[in-house]
């Protein structure tokens, strides 16, 4: 497997073993520990004179290595881990790298913005929650010496887009590291590693599962920042099962495909909502008047299957709307291959005080969308039917 192999490539053949029998892929080593013939063997391994298999929690299961290699392979990384969600993966890397303080600029997922305003503070480590519109405090909440820069790009639900060498070069100046959440994008579309981010962040939930038949996270980066992420997955127990790690490497091998299928749909359907009467705004980086259309294009080769759409209307309005469509399905998540509408007030930003989403311009007459694999004309006459019904 060579490095500059193409995406789709890699995607196919990084991290594969073959085993004995010949399988193309590599097996489910479905068990929890590992056996040796002799001390001296285990010890090898224990004491790290032998790359080996040892216990799967410790992340030592050759599945788990695999789906691994794949992963690291995608984001141009030397390593990876993958953990039993995104969730897990962020707060590994909360606290194996953000000690000192984490920062999150601009809208992230509600569990994201719940864990750091409401849990790290409980156990001593400062969080600085700053809003899009607070990009420009940056330095001065840097000033105060926290070791983490995270954020999304583009965020949730609101679809903002960050400029992530203008921030990976301020923030890289304080000596805070930069993680960024690349799910909506997936690595297909955007490459942060590239961009100057030291670790991208996953919920392999999302478009790396693409089937919504898995949760995971991952996270890749330098192999010097990803080991010291390692000890805090092993003890805190948050390992991704070998079965899981199977079906991601399965999923991982289409997700070109997938990613750019739902690329194209998703510009088609927010072309089609951009000029109807009942639509306040469409929030979708590929339209040529989306405010930030340029810095998307700046960092992202495709913009994804994620959109939100302001109806003209109250919360209510909005939920007769979801309500009436029959293709789309009302479920948080997205990536996967049925389309899914959720309004982030009923769901993905529930936990947020009213004025907080306010704050944040997530408004009540809110729907995101995730666009999955369905033909676009069919998902355009949902969406008109179900319009009609306001
Ligand atoms: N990051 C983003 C952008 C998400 O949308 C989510 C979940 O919706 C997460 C992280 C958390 O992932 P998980 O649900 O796999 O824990």
């Amino acid at each position: 497997m060579k490095k500059n192999h193409d995406l789709s490539t890699r995607c196919v053949h990084a991290g594969e073993v073959r085993d004995a029998e010949g399988s193309p892929h590599t097996p489910i080593y479905n068990t929890s520990t590992f056996g040796f013939r002799s001390t001296a063997e285990l010890l090898d391994v224990v004491e790290g004179r032998r790359q080996g298999n040892l216990y799967t929690r410790y992340g030592m299961n050759p599945t788990i290595r695999s789906v691994e290699a794949k992963l690291a392979s995608l984001e141009n990384a030397e390593s990876a881990l993958v953990f039993a969600s995104g969730m897990a993966a962020e707060s590994a890397l909360f606290f194996a790298h953000g000690r000192k303080g984490i920062v999150c600029l601009g809208n992230a997922y509600g569990g994201t913005l719940a864990l750091l305003a409401d849990q790290f503070p409980l156990v001593g480590i400062p969080t600085y929650l700053l809003l899009g519109s607070e990009a420009g405090r940056l330095e001065e909440v840097l000033k105060k010496g926290p070791s983490l820069v995270f954020f999304e790009t583009p965020t949730n639900p609101t679809i903002e887009i960050f400029d992530i060498r203008e921030i990976c070069r301020i923030s890289h100046s304080y000596g805070a590291l930069v993680a960024v959440d690349n799910t909506f994008a997936s690595p297909v579309n955007q490459q942060v590693l590239s961009l100057g981010a030291d670790i991208a962040v996953h919920s392999a939930t999302k478009y790396l599962g693409g089937h919504s038949d898995l949760t995971g996270g991952a996270l890749m980066g330098p192999k010097e920042l990803i080991e010291t992420i390692a000890p805090w997955r092993k003890n805190l127990g948050q390992t991704m099962a070998p079965e899981v790690a199977a079906l991601l490497s399965r999923s991982l091998r289409t997700l070109p495909i997938r990613v750019e299928r739902q690329n194209k749909t998703a510009q088609a359907v927010a072309e089609a909502m951009r000029d109807h009467p009942k639509i306040t705004r469409v929030l979708y980086p590929g339209l040529p008047d989306f405010p930030q259309h340029e810095l998307a294009r700046s960092q992202m080769s495709g913009f994804g299957g994620m959109l939100t759409l302001e109806i003209d209307g109250s919360a209510e309005d909005a939920t007769k709307v979801i309500d009436s469509l029959e293709l789309f399905i009302i479920a948080p998540s997205l990536g996967g291959p049925e389309s899914l509408a959720t309004q982030p007030k009923t769901t993905t930003h529930f936990g947020l005080t009213p004025e907080e989403r306010l704050k944040r311009g997530i408004t009540d007459s809110m729907i995101r969308f995730s666009i999955g694999m369905e033909a676009a004309k069919d998902l355009i006459e949902d969406l008109h039917s179900a319009l009609k019904n306001l």
